[in-house]
């Protein structure tokens, strides 16, 4: 075990001893990376050139009027390629793998988000690619795994374990175990072993870095708070980084699913029902039972459906350096309703969280206040799920009449 990568009492690297050498070579480039005083501009010229970086800070205009308190900014990650943040971490990612001479990416999927960003990325650069996905997910991602095959990755259907993202997770690393000398794995979000959470949230720091710029031409002020959705904690790590100041609340808001009493959520942070333990390679607060055996987690957004939490985010939340609150799949699709219909905007089911809380908060804050909501992605990829919520009469038509053609 390496004794390092420690967020308090959480993080590290619990890792076979086998990919010792694999994580000594990581860490020791990363380092590297950071250190070379070009290697910043080389990414945000990339991110400029391909993924629509800087991306703008909207002022919501007709939602600041509507709730008649703070002044309500929106940071648009939904404006990168492929539609989310997770564009920042792949193509960073994708310079260290160049740099390592390596060939060949793998990764690991849920919604199938961060395996299309992977693809696109694995396709720019010319590595061979290999996404690992649950089986379930496979058959509930079907877009997803359509787009990532065209991009010439292949996609491994997982049937191991209840076949969903942690299994997913656990296939990859057997994967490494195996190719360490061609392949890089590209772990999706703040979490796993170290060096992943530190890589990963430096590379997502270019989210806050634009944010306090923007804001500070707009106001004059940094802002009163700053709220973003947790799944694995990477769009919140990659705006919270910006806004390390004392005067800066950070707000990071998790799946409440059905409700917390239900124990139908994805809440880690905000409930009883997790505890730390160390699992997939770090240590953290997990949602398991006295046993260690994972729970299973529900929330309408795919990307924040997950049993663990970057350790960075845990030791904020232990230490009370950011607040974390929760909310429902039913406060979500109000919070969706309300900003497509005031400002033209779709967020992500993910993202619409981070919306629903700062809904709650801003009303009671005083005009003098500003907001940022971390918009981390688009909703155009949730509309077989938000047209169920909403019930939707044509949509379901339309979608009946699909299927009768196949079945003709
Ligand atoms: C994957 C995803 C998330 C959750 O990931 P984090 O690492 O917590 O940021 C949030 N929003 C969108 C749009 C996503 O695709």
């Amino acid at each position: 075990m390496i004794d390092r990568g420690y967020y308090g009492t959480f993080g590290g690297a619990f890792v076979p001893e086998i990919l010792t050498a694999t994580f000594d070579e990581l860490e020791a480039e990363f380092r590297k990376l950071k250190a070379d005083p070009g290697f910043w501009q080389e990414y945000c010229d990339l991110m400029g050139s391909y993924s629509c970086r800087p991306t703008p800070l909207t002022y919501a205009e007709n939602l600041t009027r509507h709730f008649q308190g703070a002044k309500i900014y929106i940071k648009r990650e939904d404006l990168n390629h492929t539609g989310a943040h997770k564009a920042n971490n792949v193509m960073g990612q994708g310079l260290l793998v160049k740099r390592m001479g390596k060939t060949r990416v793998i990764a690991e999927t849920g919604a199938g988000q961060h395996g299309v960003a992977t693809a696109t990325m694995a396709a720019k650069f010319g590595f061979d690619c290999t996404v690992y996905m649950g089986e379930v997910d496979v058959k509930r991602q079907r877009p997803n795994v359509f787009w990532m095959e065209q991009m010439g990755a292949t996609v491994v259907p997982v049937t191991d374990g209840t076949r969903i993202l942690k299994d997913a997770i656990n296939e990859a690393f057997r994967d490494w175990v195996s190719h360490m000398d061609t392949t890089h794995y590209v772990l999706g979000t703040a979490c796993g072993p170290h060096p992943f959470p530190e890589m990963v949230s430096y590379f997502q720091s270019i989210i806050g870095k634009e944010a306090r710029k923007q804001i500070l031409e707009r106001e004059s002020k940094l802002p009163t708070r700053v709220y973003a959705c947790v799944g694995g904690g990477s769009n919140a790590m990659g705006i919270f980084s910006g806004f390390p100041d004392d005067q800066v609340e950070c707000v990071g808001v998790e799946a409440a699913g059905h409700g917390l009493a239900s124990g139908k959520h994805a809440s880690r942070l905000c409930t009883d029902d997790a505890s730390v333990g160390v699992a997939q390679g770090y240590k953290t607060y997990f949602l398991q039972d006295s046993d260690g055996q994972m729970k299973e987690t529900h929330s309408i957004a795919a990307g924040l459906d997950y049993v663990g939490v970057s350790p960075i985010l845990s030791q904020m939340h232990d230490q009370g350096t950011a607040r974390f609150e929760a909310v429902t799949d039913a406060e979500v699709i109000e919070a969706l309703k309300l900003t497509m219909g005031k400002e033209g905007i779709i967020p992500a089911l993910e993202s619409a969280h981070a919306f629903a809380q700062a809904f709650k908060e801003a009303p009671t804050m005083s005009k003098d206040d500003t907001i940022i909501i971390n918009q981390s992605g688009r909703g155009d990829k949730d509309i077989f799920t938000i047209a169920d919520a909403l019930g939707d009469p044509s949509w379901k038509r339309f979608i009946m009449e699909k299927a009768g053609e196949y079945h003709a």
